[in-house]
């Protein structure tokens, strides 16, 4: 298979996480090296500086975010929802611009995560749940793979 993905960038090596670090995993690494990635980092796209404080989802996950239902709060109780909507919203558009309908991105993120993310608490524990960018790309049909599933599938 040759199929392109949007891929998160801190996966593809770029030094975008909140602490200035990369989150680097080879098989994600392996698609750029192809030419058959799209490195984005939503939270970058929405205007966050790098390194920025660590934010999680308060009340719900992406889902409830997008509703309007739960805000996205870093470490000191500010608001930063509107950076993470405006992110996975150019996201999308991104992926829609190259005709990508995949993405693989990294677990348990506030933007990235699929399935669970970090409970609000700031204490490593997860809810169910996806981040805010991955909720947006299932929301419009994409499939969202975790890099761990990245490793072991034939891409
Ligand atoms: Fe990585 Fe996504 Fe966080 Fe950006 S927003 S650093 S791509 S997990």
């Amino acid at each position: 298979m040759n199929r392109r993905y949007v891929v998160s960038a801190c996966l593809a090596g770029e030094a975008c996480a909140y602490d200035g670090r990369p989150r680097p995993c080879p098989a994600v690494q392996r698609l750029v090296r192809e030419g058959r990635a799209v490195s984005v980092c939503p939270e970058c796209l929405g205007g966050l500086p790098v390194p920025r404080p660590p934010a999680e989802i308060q009340g719900g996950a992406g889902d409830e975010v997008i509703a309007g239902l739960a805000r996205v709060k870093n470490c000191y109780g500010e608001d930063i929802t509107a950076f993470f909507l405006e992110g996975a919203r150019a996201v999308l558009e991104i992926a829609r611009r190259h005709g990508i309908k995949a993405a693989i991105l990294k677990a348990k993120s506030p933007s990235c995560g699929r399935d669970r993310v970090y409970d609000g608490t700031f204490t490593g524990k997860l809810r169910p749940g996806h981040g805010v960018t991955a909720a947006l790309l299932l929301a419009h049909g994409f499939e969202v793979y975790t890099e761990r599933e990245a490793e072991r599938m034939e891409l």
